[in-house]
């Protein structure tokens, strides 16, 4: 099992991330005798075993199914335990892209925090690249180097416990030569002055910092002049998925037609009501039986209904007349963060 590759059969011992519902999806290590318990039954990881990754499975009373999925960045930052906020894939993958991070860059990120970036650099700058991530919370510097390890991420990435704000990035038997740089701490502007002794001097280096509030935008900004960074820009990702689907055209005139229709109908029914309320019990024929209640259909079935009122309509029904219309999803996960993005050497592409 690897973040950096994909393989297709599961084996005792490997991560799989299990996708119970759209909002949650469970990091199981996959160990003989033991059982996966949710809301949906019981699947026992002995019959993962030997199943390819992305299959359903069903549980153990035969109702009920996960999908088992291949971790990938993107989906670990969807089910890793939180012991910070991270950064969620519409902010990373903006950076990455931003940063021109690929295969061979040299990374410097600090805080490591839950280490949900630091699986995509590692994944995203490959076996010629390294990523250097720093944290000083000791706790979670353990917690995050144990999961770098158990992942296989250690082959290109180096955590350090360390306060990089007192005690900058240089580290003993690494020449670090960072080319893009990320930094998710509550106060860049007093790290930033200890980058120039770990950039790379003979390329481009570009350097995002992600901050919550305006305010520390406005200290890094100055940090980031005061220091020789150039091409300095904001920008917040406001991520929002656009969902398309179709709307049922209903004209005016039919709608006005179907309101008068059911006002008719209305005065109709009262009416029959005060004839019946009127009519004196001797009068009603006791071999006359009480009509039964109009049925759902019947009552469907009855009037002016040119919209399938009150009936179970497919989207897209060709007996109705629709438009295609777009929608936004308002349940997007991104940590709604400024990204303050500057170079230094902006000639000197490699
Ligand atoms: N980007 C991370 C992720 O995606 O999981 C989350 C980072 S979290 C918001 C910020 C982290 O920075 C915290 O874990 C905190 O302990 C660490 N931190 C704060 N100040 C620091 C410093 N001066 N040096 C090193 N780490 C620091």
């Amino acid at each position: 099992m690897s973040f950096y590759a994909y393989k297709d059969i599961i084996e005792a011992g490997d991560l799989v991330l299990a996708f119970i519902s759209r909002g949650a999806t469970k990091p199981i290590t996959v160990t003989p005798g033991e059982v996966l318990n949710t809301r949906y039954g019981q699947f026992e990881h002995d019959l993962m075993i030997g199943m390819k990754y992305g299959s359903q499975m069903a549980g153990k009373k035969g109702y009920g199914f996960i999908h088992l999925l291949h971790p990938t960045p993107e989906l670990w930052t969807l089910s890793l335990p939180h012991r910070t906020q991270i950064v969620y894939t519409p902010d990373s993958s903006y950076i990455v892209q931003r940063l021109g991070v690929g295969p061979g860059s040299r990374i410097i990120e600090a805080g490591t925090g839950s280490a949900s970036f630091t699986h995509s650099f590692a994944r995203s700058v490959g076996d010629k690249g390294k990523v250097f991530t720093y944290e000083f919370h000791e706790v979670r510097y353990n917690e995050a180097k144990r999961e770098l390890e158990e992942h296989g991420l250690m082959k290109n990435t180096v955590i350090t416990h360390r306060n990089v704000c007192d005690d900058g990035f240089e580290i003993d038997n690494h020449k670090v030569d960072g080319d893009v740089v990320f930094l998710d701490l509550p106060s860049p502007w007093t790290a930033i002055p200890h980058l120039n002794k770990v950039i790379a001097e003979d390329r481009q280096v570009g350097i995002c910092c992600f901050s919550p509030c305006i305010e520390q935008v406005e200290k890094t900004v100055k940090a980031l002049e005061d220091d020789g960074w150039t091409s300095i820009e904001m920008v917040e990702v406001a991520g929002k998925r656009w969902e398309a689907r179709k709307d049922m055209v209903k004209h005016v005139d039919d709608v006005v037609k179907r309101l008068k229709d059911i006002q008719d109908r209305k005065s109709q029914g009262i009416e029959k009501l005060r004839n019946v309320n009127s009519t004196a019990p001797s009068e009603v024929s006791s071999t006359e039986s009480t009509p039964e209640p109009p049925s759902k259909k019947q009552k469907r079935d009855r009037g002016f209904n040119p919209f399938g009122k009150g009936t179970r309509i497919k989207e897209g029904d060709d007996q109705y007349e629709w438009r295609d219309v777009t929608k936004v999803e308002s349940e997007i996960k991104s940590h709604t963060s400024y990204l303050t993005f500057a170079y230094k050497n902006p000639n000197r592409k490699v």
